[in-house]
Order: structure tokens, then sequence, then C-alpha cells
């Protein structure tokens, strides 16, 4: 048996592996790659050609570095499975085609903005939308804990990962082994979601480090941040602006303000939405009550758990450029959430030069990001090429992350498995895996770092 490292090899995006059995060949992940333009491109166009072959497709869950290459997979001609959870499929019907979208969208862009020069090769999109369509029709669903043989004589369960909403960590047994792709790992004590489930007996674990040389802010402070913003923005009647990725976060967020309302705690200041995709995946949520933890059932006694009296999701472009002139108090919660695209763009040009208001910062902002520039508060920020004045008030909560910290992966290797043969530590950058690898390997475990291509006889 052996395993390829195709992707999120000391790196944290492009996810993908492969697992060469006696029975048949199967690919964990398909995630696409997001890094440097150009590499991106390169990479996301081709595919390594070990995986157009395999006899299925198994997927941990819905975000786009791990799932974002399925359409890709098909179009170049996969016509096998994509087992996953029911959560994570219905998630993916609005996230691929998004995808989709977005790939038509920019190599329409760069065509038509170097179209005249002589030298431009028109580029197709990686993927349009229909692939990502036909690709739905390939996936096939198991609950947590419903085993099935996509080979024969292969066994796959999926365990709950607790990061978003269908996550999970795949166990496969093959050849008289025991091998887990832990996939992203979720904090204990998440909204929403159920701690991450850990199965023991595990020969070879193959798990992710993202957060494997440090610790998050306390998730329980959240509540007190996020009601004490709230109340000051009240008393300013200003705009509180929360860029927010469109799945899990977003949820999260109006989760949150949904029990600071119904405690009282906060006044239930109108509440916006404004993200389409947002507004269609919360849909999902709403859909999927076997994936909520026993605190959000015994919470919500059957009400919406995304809803209450002064919140509106909004999906009208019309409706959204309202929100400008809407007086304050108010939230408005949009995507992308690393400000670099979307409707949130638009509120943020509109509101960072007043005193009265608040952005909010509540998820990673990557380098050279515009979500990068107002976490660190810098006095004047480029918006559509004009510098404006950062005069609102920023706000970072950490609290939110959705990966496990690196007490917590510790924990995660040493329950998987006492006789644990190997730990391959994946998705991660390379500082952070280090660090995580020399813990493991004080409590006496064998661990490898392995590199993008590499394959390794188990
Ligand atoms: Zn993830």
């Amino acid at each position: 048996m052996r395993i390829f490292f195709l992707g999120a090899a000391q790196t944290v995006t492009g996810s993908m592996f492969g697992l060469e059995t006696k029975q048949g060949n199967l690919l964990v992940d398909c995630g696409m790659f997001q890094g440097r333009r150009q590499e991106s491109r390169e990479r996301n166009r081709h595919l390594p050609s070990w995986a157009l072959d395999v006899d299925a497709v198994l997927l941990t869950h819905a975000h786009i570095d791990h799932s974002g290459n399925i359409p890709s997979l098909v179009r170049k001609g996969y016509k096998g499975p994509i087992y996953t959870t029911p959560a994570t499929r219905d998630l993916c019907a609005f996230m691929l085609r998004d995808s989709g979208r977005i790939q038509e969208h920019d190599a329409k862009y760069l065509n038509r903005k170097f179209g005249n020069d002589p030298d431009w090769e028109p580029i197709e999109p990686i993927y349009k939308e229909r692939d990502a369509v036909k690709a739905l029709g390939q996936f096939v669903t198991y609950n947590y804990w419903q085993s099935f043989e996509p080979i024969p004589g292969v066994r796959v369960t999926f365990h709950d990962a607790g990061h978003v909403l269908g996550s999970a960590s795949i166990l496969i047994e093959a050849e008289g082994q025991r091998i887990l792709f832990s996939g992203d790992i979720g904090r204990r004590h998440l909204p929403i979601l159920r701690d991450p489930e850990i199965p023991a007996q595990v020969d070879f674990l193959i798990m992710e480090s993202t957060y494997g040389n440090r610790e998050h802010g306390p998730i329980e402070s959240i509540h007190e941040e996020l009601a004490r913003i709230i109340n000051e923005a009240v008393k300013r009647k200003g705009k509180v602006i929360i860029p927010s990725f469109a799945l899990e976060r977003t949820q999260e967020v109006v989760y949150a303000l949904s029990e600071l309302v119904k405690a009282g705690t906060i006044e239930p200041i109108p509440t916006y939405v404004d993200s389409p995709l947002a507004v269609n995946l919360t849909q999902v949520f709403r859909n999927h009550p076997e994936c909520y933890d026993y605190e959000t059932l015994e919470f919500l006694e059957g009400a919406d758990p995304f809803g209450f009296e002064s919140l509106r999701y909004v999906q009208s472009v019309q409706e959204s450029m309202a929100l400008n002139t809407t007086p304050g108090p108010l939230v408005i919660i949009s995507a992308s959430g690393m400000c670099e695209a979307g409707r949130i763009v638009h509120h943020l040009r509109n509101s960072i030069e007043s005193h009265n208001n608040t952005v909010v910062i509540v998820g990673y902002q990557a380098q050279h990001t515009l979500g990068r520039r107002i976490a660190e508060r810098r006095s004047q920020i480029k918006i559509f090429g004009v510098m404006r004045d950062l005069n609102a008030a920023v706000q970072v909560l950490d609290g939110f992350s959705a990966h496990a910290g690196r007490k917590a992966l510790i924990n995660y290797a040493k329950l998987a498995g006492p006789n644990i043969k190997k730990v391959f530590l994946v998705h991660g950058e390379i500082d952070s895996q280090k660090s995580l690898a020399e813990a493991l390997t004080e409590r006496k475990m064998s661990v490898e770092i392995p590199s993008r291509g590499q394959i390794i006889d188990l």
C-alpha cells in the first residue's frame, strides 16, 4: 500500500492525497491551490495524472481548498463516485457552482484586459459552472459512522471532524491497516457543531497542522466582546461591518448574535447578512440539524438558529446598495472574508471614514489582502484605487477560528492510537509543522513531514 502526497504538503491549501491499495486506488480530497496567481493557475490547471485514474474520490469537507478541484477532475474525464456526507454535498451544491462562475468570470476578465496584446493567448476557465453541476451528479453520500466499501475489501467510515458543517475525518481500513485522514480538525466548544471525534487504534495518521505552533483566543470571550462592540455602536448610532467567510463563520456570527438578542444582552438592532452565497449556505445549515451539537438543539427548542426578529437576509443588489444610506445603528455581515471581493468592499468603502463605525475582524486575514491592512489598523487604506482614511474602530476577535490549536493536535495524535506506526503532518506551513513534529517526537511518535509529490510505502 502506498500514500501519494499530491497537495497540502508543507502548505495549507490544495488538499489532495492518494491511497493505492491492492484492491484499487482512492483519492482523498481534490482541493484548489490558493496562492500567488500564476502558480495557482498552473497547479489548478494541471492535476496529477494519477488522480484522474482513481476508482473513487473521498471528500472531507466543503471548503474550496479541499473540494474546489473536483469539477476540474470531472472536466478532465473522471466518471467515478465522489463520497462525502449529506451536508457537505449540499454545501458543495452552492460552493462549487459559485467557484465555477468565479473561474468563468476571471477568464473573461483577463481575456478582455489583455486581449489586445498580440502575444496574449486567450485562457479557458479552469472549469465552468456546468462542470460543477456535472460533478454534483457523481456525489454519493453516507452519514457519519455508516461504513461503506468504495472498493470491495476497503472499508471507509466518516467521523465528525467538528470543523465546518458536514466535515469529516476519514478512516480507511485496507490490507489489515487503519489509516486516518484527519481532514481539517475543529475546536472543542465551537458554536453549533459537535466536538471533533477521534477514532482510536489508528496505524497511520495523516494529520493537519495549521496551528501546530500556536493557540487561539478563548471561544468563551466571543460573546462578551461582541456584546460590548454592539452596545458601543448603539450608543454612537454607528455601523458594525463584519467581513465574513460565507461558510460557517457567517452562520456562527449570526448564531452568536441571536443568542445575545435572546438573552437580552444586546438590543435587537437591524442586522443584515449581505452575501447571496452566505444566504444559500445558511439554508443548508437549517436543513442539517443532525450535525448540530446538543447545546444548540437544546437552546433552539425548535426555533430557527439563524434568525431573529431584526435580522434580514439580503439577496438583491438594490437592497444591498440601499444599506449605504440606511442610518445606524446596524450590523452588516458580508463576504468575502478577507475583503478581497464581493459586497463587503462596497460596505467598507462606505463606512471606514466615519469615527462612529466599527469593523470587526472575525477570520484569518492573509498577507497582502485588504482585510489584513484593516486588521493592522493602517491609517490610510486603498479601496477601489482610492486612498481613504481609516477612522472607524477596528476590533479583532480571534476566538472564532475553526482549527484545532497546538495542544488539541498533540492530544488528537495521542488518542488516535497508542501503537501508531507513523504520523504524517500535512496542511500546515513548514514552521508550524516542524514545531508540532518536535512535540510529537518527544512523545515517542514517529513523524514525517512529506513534500509535494512524495510517495511513501506503508
Ligand atoms: Zn477547512
